[in-house]
């Protein structure tokens, strides 16, 4: 009981007396659940400072780790942030990152500036932005948004803003959660065969295959037998579909033509990653649980490899069915996969990025020479940084934060960063 808490959600002050067995549980105003500390007026700021400091002990003690051994170049500062730091100030994004005040945005900003001067070693009054840009690393906040929209839209099926884009789950492929097959009684290992053995004999057999070129996504499966098509279907997609949507989809419809066949028969695919998706019971994609109870059904369909490119008759006539599907296929809608989704929330939050860099009052020296953001870092040293920022050992610099009472250089010409590397006489060598 001791160990049991509350908070309460109100307006009230007092707020009721909670008791269990005459012992009275403790009220708190914040709790952290799953790792997400929930605050009693739902603001998360407070967690937001809880994991700011995590994330500090956390970067602290690996590179006292690192350090000791093999010291730690920007390089390996920078995938640390990425894959420990960042993660541990996006934990629980998707719960709290659509309610970015700016408040909690300045504060994200004034934790990421911290791991921004560990990882450039740049001088202390260098600008966020400039800093963000050179090193590719995105606002904080930005990130934080995105993993918001896309768990909204992905996950809990909502409509959902991004700034000022709204994507909608009916566009998206849904994921399904759970099992679908318990273990034992997944019995396609018996029907799917990864082996190469196929021979072109003149049976009956099905070819599929999908095809994605810039024109679009193309589908299509054939019937051959004693070496001629006896029937085919083509499928044309959208734009946004995958070449693994193309894939499956088309296996779909070869298995539906196949089982009407009531006989034993083999659909051959040079896809090695499609039969590998279906040969999962823990698969979360709709349309392969689709597939994984057709084949349940009906013992007599196999799906088998063959390699591409080889020659194999089938094999060349899907292929040139699919490519010709793209243009001619029968319009097939399918929602666009779930990594599109993510694309386009990324490159909707690179410009929002970018934006905010280009109107932006601060590391204009910078923006002269890095104009475009990109999550690829630039690559400077800690010189180049100070070069191209001006916030470095000059007098220009030292005039500006108050620490000399003149800009000059010996020869009383502007000190800053450019007179130094082209005209000064101190420097010329
Ligand atoms: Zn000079």
């Amino acid at each position: 009981m001791e160990k049991s808490s509350y908070v309460l959600f109100s307006k009230l002050v007092r707020g009721p007396t909670i008791k269990w067995e005459n012992q009275s549980i403790s009220r708190k105003n914040h709790l952290k659940y799953l790792g997400v500390t929930i605050d009693h007026k739902l603001r998360w700021l407070p967690h937001v400072i809880e994991q700011g400091k995590r994330a500090m002990d956390q970067y602290q003690h690996l590179c006292r780790i690192a350090g000791k051994t093999w010291g730690i170049n920007k390089n390996i500062r920078r995938l640390l942030y990425k894959t420990v730091i960042k993660r541990t100030l996006c934990h629980g994004a998707a719960t709290w990152g659509h309610n970015m005040t700016s408040r909690l945005q300045k504060k994200l900003d004034s934790i990421q500036r911290l791991f921004l001067l560990y990882i450039t070693d740049a001088y202390r009054t260098t600008p966020t932005a400039a800093l963000q840009v050179v090193t590719g690393l995105q606002p904080l906040h930005l990130q934080i948004q995105q993993e918001a929209t896309y768990a909204r839209v992905s996950r809990a099926r909502s409509s959902s803003n991004f700034f000022t884009l709204i994507f909608s789950p009916t566009d998206y492929e849904s994921e399904n959660s759970g099992i679908h097959t318990h273990p034992p009684n997944f019995l396609l290992h018996k029907q799917i065969s990864l082996a190469e053995n196929h021979i072109d004999s003149g049976a009956k057999a099905v070819y599929i295959d999908g095809s994605k070129t810039d024109e679009g996504t193309g589908s299509a499966y054939c019937i051959l037998e004693n070496y001629g098509i006896i029937a085919s279907w083509q499928g044309k997609l959208g734009h946004s579909n995958s070449v693994f949507q193309a894939e499956i989809i088309t296996i779909r419809m070869a298995i539906e033509a196949a089982s009407s066949l009531h006989k034993p028969i083999e659909i051959w695919t040079d896809s090695l990653s499609t039969l590998m998706a279906i040969l999962n019971p823990k698969s979360h994609h709709s349309m392969v649980r689709e597939i994984q109870t057709l084949l349940h059904s009906h013992k007599l369909i196999h799906l088998r490899w063959l390699k591409a490119h080889v020659g194999y008759l089938g094999n060349e006539c899907a292929d040139q069915l699919a490519k010709e599907a793209i243009s001619k296929g029968d319009p097939f809608f399918l929602p666009k996969p779930l990594s599109y989704l993510k694309s386009e929330i990324k490159s909707a939050a690179l410009n929002i990025w970018q934006d905010n860099w280009d109107n932006g009052e601060t590391g204009l020296s910078t923006h002269d020479i890095v104009p475009r953001v990109s999550n690829k870092p630039v690559g400077w040293n800690r010189e180049e940084i100070m070069f191209v920022s001006g916030h470095g050992p000059f007098p220009s610099y030292l005039l500006r934060f108050n620490l000399r009472t003149h800009g000059n250089c010996s020869y009383g010409e502007k000190g800053d960063p450019m007179h130094y590397a082209t005209k000064c006489w101190f420097t010329l060598s």
